[in-house]
């Protein structure tokens, strides 16, 4: 459980309370609505980068950052999924204007968007649309809303990220096996055939073992790294690009 007081969310405060906030950080999380194995929620990413960004707005509030989290995008581009029931995915292309879009009308009040990525796939439209914003001077950036480097889709690190946040919603007695073969070797097939292809049950990785704790670390891990990176753009009140061990 963060120890931290909650950050506020742009739903839930008023437009004076935005602009009081004066120019602040907005981070935005982007998941995706698609299958997670026979044992996980169709809504993991979308959990985990909501859960991620809010936690980071906590810290950097906490230390007197002025920052709101944003609702979340819930759909991204899941193509590789769609074989299978409850994926819904919208595509790179309109992910991608998505999120153009957004930032582009979020810019008129925030002083920078920061896109929190929750889901592999989505990576083409959020680097697009973020090259795209920063070539028109928007203040605007993203980060992995997940850890790096570990197994790919509904395997051991998401099921344990979701048993330490909602482990009413896995069914670990319907945990099985999935491909288990490093993503590089099989991303190829993958984009090209389907996950199906590949994996029959839709898992890439092994849940089983996963625990709560390891979840709880994991995520503590990722919160962490996007805090130190945002601070080491920290922006002072008049505009100006301070060093990074001036901030508290
Ligand atoms: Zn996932």
């Amino acid at each position: 459980m963060s120890r931290t007081r909650p950050a506020p969310r742009l739903e839930a405060i008023s437009s004076a309370r935005v602009e009081q906030l004066d120019r602040p950080w907005l981070l935005v999380p982007v998941g995706s609505t698609e299958q997670h194995g026979p044992h996980l929620p169709c809504g993991t990413d979308s959990l985990v980068a909501r859960t991620v960004a809010a936690r980071v707005a906590a810290r950097l509030s906490e230390s007197g950052e002025r920052v709101v989290v944003a609702p979340g995008i819930d759909y991204g581009s899941s193509g590789e999924h769609e074989d299978f029931a409850g994926t819904i995915s919208i595509g790179t292309e309109a992910l991608r204007l998505l999120l153009v879009e957004l930032v582009r009308s979020a810019s008129r009040w925030a002083g920078a968007t920061v896109l929190v990525n929750g889901h592999g796939g989505n990576l083409d439209a959020v680097r697009s649309a973020v090259r795209l914003l920063r070539t028109e001077g928007r203040s605007v950036a993203w980060v992995p809303g997940g850890p790096a480097g570990r197994d790919a889709h509904a395997g051991h690190t998401e099921t344990a990220m979701m048993l330490a946040l909602r482990p009413d919603q896995v069914a670990m007695d319907r945990a099985t096996a999935g491909c288990t073969d490093p993503l590089p070797q099989v991303l190829e097939r993958l984009r090209r055939e389907g996950v199906r292809a590949v994996s029959p049950t839709g898992v890439l990785g092994d849940p089983r073992g996963a625990c709560a704790a390891e979840g709880a670390g994991l995520l503590d891990g990722v919160v962490e790294e996007i805090v130190r990176r945002l601070r080491a753009v920290h922006v002072d009140a008049d505009g100006m690009l301070a060093r990074a061990e001036t901030v508290a």
